[in-house]
């Protein structure tokens, strides 16, 4: 049974029974195992992380995303040095350890803009820096790298090729492939995270079971796992699954079913950070720490100012309970003491034993 098997024996026939379990006595259990498995490995102690989401800026046309350049809907920004310096200076005055910058994929952010920031930061405060620009050049990579970026979170999506392109119209990057980047970036010396999204139009359970294998065989520092949702102004937004794929063979994109993808991301690779994502908290209600009772070990506040919030539209809901980052703030802590957690603290990197 699951208990025998809590570090990283479990094979795919096992994650395709719990991929499918309905029966919730039965998925209780995998929650609190998952729950052992992260207590054992990562402890007690709920990481957050003050995200900034420094550019809506997209050439990309990802066909599930609301900042895909063809979205004319939404208006379009990208924060200077000033904006993102004083936005880091609130995350670090409210006694976070890590910044996670974030964006589309946005050439208009330049490599030196970057790497200077990420410098400036490293040198002048004791925050982590973590990453997710998207796909950039082996150059900027190593740029940011060299300026002391610490991680850097590029998310795979779903490890199904024929799904992959049909939802990533050809993209104008860089040429390599996003696995490709990850090994890159790891022998730089990145921490390195990746991702998927549950219930994607045409996405199988087989193909989610082959993405928690590769977690695995990457051995990711950290795992963001999220519901798919469906964005109204995007081609995928109202198709329900792929033609040709049985019903019953359609990954639903269910709180229920991330918190089973969560739970066994956490019992395959024990020592990652995993945040309760906020795609996750869209679909379960307001509630940020819904996945800490599946193994998640981080949350990630919101400090994007609120004036370019709403813009980073990525799914619906993302941003409809606007609330001053401190209050934000305030509900998160709230939450991770209700789940007799502590709050972690320092930069709450990447635990090898
Ligand atoms: N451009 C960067 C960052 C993208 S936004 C990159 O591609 O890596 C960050 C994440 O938002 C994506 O990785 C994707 O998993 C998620 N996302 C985008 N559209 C979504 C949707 N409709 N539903 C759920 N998650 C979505």
């Amino acid at each position: 049974m699951i208990e025998k098997k809590l570090h990283g024996h479990i094979n795919k026939s096992d994650i395709l029974k719990w991929l499918k379990e309905q029966d919730t006595h039965e998925l209780e259990r995998l929650y609190d195992v998952s729950e052992l498995v992260r207590a054992g490995n990562v402890g007690n102690s709920v990481h957050l992380r003050g995200l900034v989401e420094i550019s809506n800026h997209c050439i990309y046309q990802c066909k599930y995303c609301g900042i895909r350049s063809a979205n004319r809907k939404i208006s379009r920004y990208r924060m200077n040095e000033d904006e993102i310096l004083k936005t880091v200076s609130k995350i670090e005055d409210a006694g976070l350890g890590t910044v996670v910058f974030q964006s589309g994929e946005d050439p208009g952010l330049k490599t030196d803009f970057i790497a200077r920031i990420v410098s400036w930061i490293k040198t002048n405060t004791d925050l982590a820096v973590a990453l997710s620009l998207g796909e950039r050049t082996q150059d900027d990579i190593a740029a940011w790298r060299s300026a002391g970026a610490d991680r850097y979170l590029l998310k795979f999506e779903t490890s199904d090729t024929d799904l992959y392109h049909d939802i990533h119209l050809s993209s104008p990057g860089s040429g390599w492939d996003r696995f490709e980047m990850l090994k890159y970036m790891k022998d730089l010396g990145y921490e390195i995270g990746s991702g998927i999204m549950i219930g994607i139009p045409g996405q199988v359970y087989d193909s989610i079971a082959d993405d928690l294998i590769l977690f695995r065989e990457f051995d990711l520092d950290m795992i963001a796992v999220g519901p798919y949702i469906p964005h109204p102004d995007t081609p995928l937004g109202n198709r329900k699954r792929s033609r040709g794929i049985p019903v019953d063979e359609q990954v639903p994109n269910t709180e229920q079913m991330t918190k089973k993808v969560l739970a066994l991301s956490r019992i395959m690779c024990a020592q990652a950070n995993i945040p309760s994502t906020s795609a996750l908290s869209a679909v379960s209600g307001s509630f940020r720490g819904v996945g800490l009772s599946c193994g998640a070990n981080v949350v990630m506040p919101n400090f994007t100012p609120l004036e370019y919030r709403l813009k980073y539209d990525i799914y619906p809901g993302k941003s409809s309970h606007i609330e001053a980052v401190y209050d934000d703030l305030k509900k998160i802590l709230k939450e991770i003491r209700l789940f007799g957690r502590e709050v972690g603290r320092g930069p709450g990197g990447r635990i090898r034993e």
